[in-house]
């Protein structure tokens, strides 16, 4: 079994293989790695730390501490620097890199989250890498995810991933501090994340990147319950990536706990209120509820209640809701589109969002 779609998480101390610096052999075995993944079909998204590492690297040791806007400066000085190596080692080996820097804002907002989602579909439908940091030049620590394991699994669920790496310095989650008490044991799978797993995770923190095996526990958490497996490995040893499949190698797995599918259908079912509605015809009633296709502007009617991109509306016949979901375009667009073909979207609206009012992986039927 291959993976369709995998985030990998690299942190700062695997970035550094230990040497206080960015190494590059460590980040052209990582490129090299995913280079053979791609050649297998798996569609890669990197989430790299580093880029206030590479600001320190600049500027020389002189700016240490907790000073926010110097972490800022910091971030917007090596977040450049960190990229250009991404670039230029994925350039090596014949792959298009490309920079996705997010706060959480665009993850929490919802025209703003479809806006992401469509980046990342769009680069990853012409083979290109998506390279993801947080955006701490302008990310205050209020509005902050504020480390890259959470921010790794809200990417992963965001792009639907079947895999989440995070890569760690160490091989995955022991029954104890393997530093300190020489019996612990690795343990190889973890079925569900309870209190005792977060314990193991004592406050394990490393010396260079913002996270540690808690925040890793909290990512798997978030990411196996939106249905994407999670594994801990650790990334300075040799070929990690690319044995992950026969599980030659020590690691932590989570098994994902639902589908994919089932994930997608919870989170939209757990949006309580709808925003607006449109009404369909007979012919898009087919479509969406019996055939499984998206809902186009064609089949309908009527739209009612005032909404933006990306708001979730529900979607009726003359006989009641036959389902919900995430709205590609505002109710002023749909007004405008409304019965005609998608082709001519761009020319009603001046803007296309795409051919699609609700795609159906952004809606679920209501039966
Ligand atoms: N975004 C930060 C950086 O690139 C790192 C966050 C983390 O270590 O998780 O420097």
């Amino acid at each position: 079994m291959s993976w369709h779609k995998m985030v990998i998480k690299v942190g700062t101390s695997t970035l550094t293989a230990g040497t206080g610096q960015l190494s590059a052999p460590r980040m052209l075995d990582l490129v090299r790695q995913i280079a053979a993944l791609r050649t297998q079909g798996t569609d890669v998204v990197l989430v790299t730390s580093g880029a206030q590492q590479a600001g320190r690297e600049r500027l020389g040791a002189s700016c240490e501490g907790q000073h926010i806007p110097t972490k800022q400066m910091l971030a917007a000085i090596g977040q450049g620097r960190l990229m250009h190596l991404w670039d230029e080692y994925f350039d090596l080996y014949g792959m298009l890199a490309a920079q996705v820097l997010l706060t959480r804002q665009d993850i929490d907002d919802r025209s703003r989250y479809l806006n992401v989602r469509d980046t990342f579909d769009s680069l990853l439908e012409r083979r290109i890498v998506p390279i993801v940091n947080e955006n701490d030049a302008v990310a205050t620590e209020e509005i902050k995810v504020g480390e890259n394991d959470s921010l790794s699994a809200m990417v992963a669920i965001l792009v639907e991933a079947d895999l989440l790496v995070l890569l760690s310095d160490i091989d995955g989650l022991y029954t104890a501090d393997p530093f300190h008490w020489p019996e612990a044991r690795l343990i190889e799978r973890v079925e569900h994340i309870d209190r005792s797993i977060y314990e193991l995770a004592g406050d394990s923190r490393s010396e260079y990147g913002t996270g540690g095996m808690y925040t890793k526990i909290a990512a798997a958490d978030m990411a196996t319950r939106s249905g994407t497996e999670v594994v801990i490995a650790n990334g300075a040893r040799e070929g990690i990536l690319t044995s992950l499949m026969d599980r030659t190698q020590p690691a932590t797995w989570f098994p994902a706990r639902v589908t994919l599918a089932e994930g997608r259908k919870r989170w939209l079912l757990a949006q309580k209120v709808v925003a607006g509605m449109v009404t369909i015809d007979a012919g898009a009633e087919r479509a969406i509820v019996s055939s499984g296709r998206s809902l186009l502007p064609a089949g309908i009617l009527q739209v009612t209640g005032d909404f933006e991109r990306g708001a979730f509306i529900g979607v009726r016949t003359e006989s009641g809701e036959v389902a919900r979901g995430l709205s590609n375009y505002s109710s002023a667009g749909i007004c405008r589109i409304l019965g005609h073909r998608s082709g001519s979207i761009a020319e009603l609206l001046g803007y296309d969002y795409g051919p699609e009012v609700i795609h159906r992986d952004k809606m679920v039927i209501l039966s």
